[in-house]
């Protein structure tokens, strides 16, 4: 299943002939390259048509055609108009009637008025654009004749992939596609019996001719159009949608990946006569087709730079400039919602249906029209059959009847409330309770958890399990989301050695930051990118640095961020002109190094372990969060009694290991030696000692933050 060239063609039923939005264009894919023509007239859109179809058979080139248009109708309506079930028969119906002239003018609506006529009631045709009305077309959407469904098989699969199909009932209004088809029918026709042997108009023919017709629904695409007119704002939509589908189908088709569109999980009779969306419940596919159009906002290089004048930062006043200085690097991508957990939302989700749909039952029972009960004992005749979850009853009930209902079930016509089994006796013929039963008595309504449409989870979420329960449970099959942020974490120093191995010499030290750095990130949920150790050689620095660029989108540094003459990080990063020392008043920690690298952010962090690990719990954490997507985050504390006495002096903020005793209360470690690596290990969380002076006594409340409360 595989073909040279992709034409989509968006479709219009102007009365008037136009270029730009909501007219006809056709986008095209081949070897070449994709382009896209606006087309003024039906008219002239066929003309075209029938050159793209000749061209491609004269070069021996195979075709797609993708017209979005719906070419069936809905069950029912093939037999109804033609005595025929397919839709084949109703194309041709509609050609020996619909008039359609150079300029646009054309008969739709009388030809739609026809064809109600051959239906029970008023419909199914509705909506008239023009002002005089039109005998036969009603203004508002009637009443369905019996037998006739609003919406095809295949719409209803195409809403799982996020797409909104209008009903091809209505001709006017906004969205209304109805016309649309009318009027492309009758030039698919002519299409089909002029190249008859070379031409199949799929799924009503096999798809093994050289040109093969077949309904498509571009909306499938909108994240990726909304990504290419974010770029190119200039774009008309429409063109947008036929460029990307056309090259999605292509790139689909160059990897052999067509069939399974092509292959559609239902019977040949309704395939017959509703015909099929090609691409329906397959979006993911097609959107994987397409190359990531999304380009990351950049950060510029002098982002970090402190004012002039700056001496020692705040810590609160560092934390304020990095949540405006960093924005979302990270790309995009579709990720199915059961693979989503620890993803981060790059677009808003709402409900695609109400949860729950329909009213239902929120217990089992039996259910009746409230208005037919009273006050003391009831007595109502059961109804054969029941309503259980996934098994709707059918027809309606009586008023003054009752029906086995059980927890889940839809509400069947007529019953408004439910009774409680345990509060009820049956002989099998009538149920009896004591009244009265409150109106829509444990019965839940029609979207009373979450309203078709309603935002579900916001753009910056993350996503945890509960999460994918509601976003399965609201239809939405599919999220737009961050990719994982790529976190680079390199060690720095002449004396430090990569991985403990007995060879150390006494002025060596093993690397104890690379782990626990490379662990954070994960913890977090970002993919760590290890970039090993250097020495402290601005050559060999500079050269790792090079590499990490290219690897991950920010990168945490340990070791030589200080001014002295061993710090060699600082020493490169202010060469290359962006670096930013900040003076944070904080212990422990020294200054941070803030610079940019080809792009990359970089965070120096201290060498000394204890200070290097408060730096990223404190600063760390929330800026790779805001560059991930996720956005500012604070750690989650609590105010306990201290267990230990302090005297502070002003003018930096504290961090004190720290974890809680058996009466809860705060314990500090023994020492306070930023070296004291056991320290680290020993707390369970920090206990954090505001900027001022301060004297802690035993008792005095302070603020306690655990691991846990920093996501680790
Ligand atoms: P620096 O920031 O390079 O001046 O280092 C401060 C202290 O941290 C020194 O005692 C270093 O030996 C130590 N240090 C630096 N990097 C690491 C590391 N990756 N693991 C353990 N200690 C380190
Ligand atoms: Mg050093």
């Amino acid at each position: 299943m595989n073909f040279d060239r992709v034409a989509i063609l968006d479709w219009s039923a102007a009365s008037t002939p136009g270029k730009g939005p909501n007219s006809i264009w056709l986008g095209k894919a081949g070897a070449e390259g994709t382009t896209a023509e606006n087309i003024a007239t039906r008219k002239e859109a066929e003309a075209t048509l029938t050159g793209v179809v000749a061209g491609c058979l004269a070069s021996g080139e195979r075709l797609l055609l993708g017209v979005d248009a719906s070419l069936g109708c809905p069950r029912g309506f093939a037999r109804g108009l033609t005595g025929d079930d397919t839709a084949l028969a109703v194309w041709g119906w509609l050609a020996a009637r619909i008039t359609d002239d150079p300029k646009n003018r054309h008969n739709l609506r009388t030809v739609a008025a026809e064809a109600n006529a051959r239906f029970g009631g008023d419909g199914p045709y509705w909506g008239n654009g023009a002002r005089e009305d039109v005998q036969g077309l009603p203004r508002k959407k009637p009443a369905l004749p019996g037998g006739l469904g609003e919406f095809r098989e295949t719409e209803l699969v195409a809403r799982s992939d996020g797409a909104r199909p209008k009903s091809c009932w209505q001709l006017a209004g906004a969205g209304a596609v109805g016309a649309q088809s009318l009027t492309v029918l009758p030039v698919l026709h002519r299409l089909r019996q002029r190249f008859s042997d070379a031409l199949a108009i799929w799924p009503f023919e096999p798809p093994d001719a050289p040109v093969v017709v077949a309904e498509v629904y571009p909306s499938m695409l909108k994240a990726e159009v909304d990504a290419m007119l974010a770029t190119t704002p200039e774009m008309v939509p429409d063109e947008a949608q036929v460029r990307l589908l056309a090259q999605a189908l292509l790139r689909l088709s160059d990897r052999d990946g067509l069939a399974p569109l092509f292959a559609p999980d239902v019977a040949d009779t309704i395939l017959q006569e509703e015909g099929w969306i090609l691409g329906a419940g397959h979006a993911i596919a097609l959107r994987r087709a397409l190359p990531a159009t999304q380009v990351p906002p950049r950060l510029r290089d002098d982002c970090f730079a402190m004012p002039q004048g700056v001496d020692w930062v705040p810590v609160d006043e560092a934390l304020d400039r990095l949540r405006t200085i960093l924005k979302p690097v990270a790309t995009t991508e579709i990720c199915a919602t059961h693979r989503a957990a620890g993803r981060v939302l790059a677009a808003d989700c709402r409900a695609r249906r109400s949860n729950p749909p329909r009213p239902n039952s929120a217990v089992d029972g039996y259910g009746f029209a409230n208005a037919a009960t009273g006050d003391g004992p009831q007595r109502l005749p059961l109804l054969a059959g029941r309503a259980a979850a996934g098994q709707p009853f059918e027809g309606a009930v009586p008023h003054g009847a009752a029906v086995r209902i059980l927890t889940g079930a839809i509400l069947p016509e007529g019953v408004d409330c439910v009774v409680l089994e345990e509060d009820t006796s049956t002989d099998g013929a009538a149920v009896v309770f004591d009244g009265p039963v409150k109106p829509g008595a444990n019965t839940r309504k029609a979207g009373e958890d979450v309203p078709e449409g309603a935002l579900a989870l916001p753009a910056g979420h993350r996503l945890r399990p509960p999460d994918l329960a509601l976003l399965s449970a609201l239809g939405i099959s599919e999220a737009k989301v961050y990719r994982p942020l790529r976190v680079g974490v390199l060690s720095t120093g002449d004396e430090v050695l990569p991985t403990p191995d007995l060879s150390a010499l006494p002025h060596q030290i093993w690397d104890a930051n690379r782990p626990m750095l490379l662990a954070l990130a994960e913890r977090w949920g970002y993919e760590a990118v290890d970039l090993g150790h250097v020495r402290d050689d601005p050559a060999l620095i500079g050269a790792r640095l090079d590499e990490a660029a290219a690897q991950a989108d920010v990168v945490f540094t340990s070791g030589g961020a200080s001014a002295g003459d061993e710090d060699h990080v600082s020493a490169l990063l202010r060469q290359s002109g962006t670096l930013s020392s900040w003076r944070i008043a904080l212990k422990p920690g020294r200054p941070l190094a803030l610079a940019m690298w080809q792009g990359t952010p970089v965070i120096g962090l201290p060498g000394n372990p204890v200070a290097a690990m408060v730096c990223a719990l404190i600063f760390g954490r929330p800026a790779l969060s805001q560059l991930a997507g996720a956005g500012w985050i604070e750690p989650e504390g609590i105010t306990v009694p201290a267990a230990f006495g302090k005297s502070k002096k002003p003018g930096r903020r504290e961090y004190l290991r720290a974890r809680l005793n058996a009466d809860g209360a705060a314990e500090v470690f023994q020492s306070e030696g930023s070296g004291r690596i056991s320290g680290l290990s020993w707390a369970t969380g920090l206990v954090e000692l505001p900027d001022g002076e301060l004297r802690v006594e035993p008792g005095s409340p302070v603020r306690f933050l655990p691991y846990s409360g920093f996501g680790i």
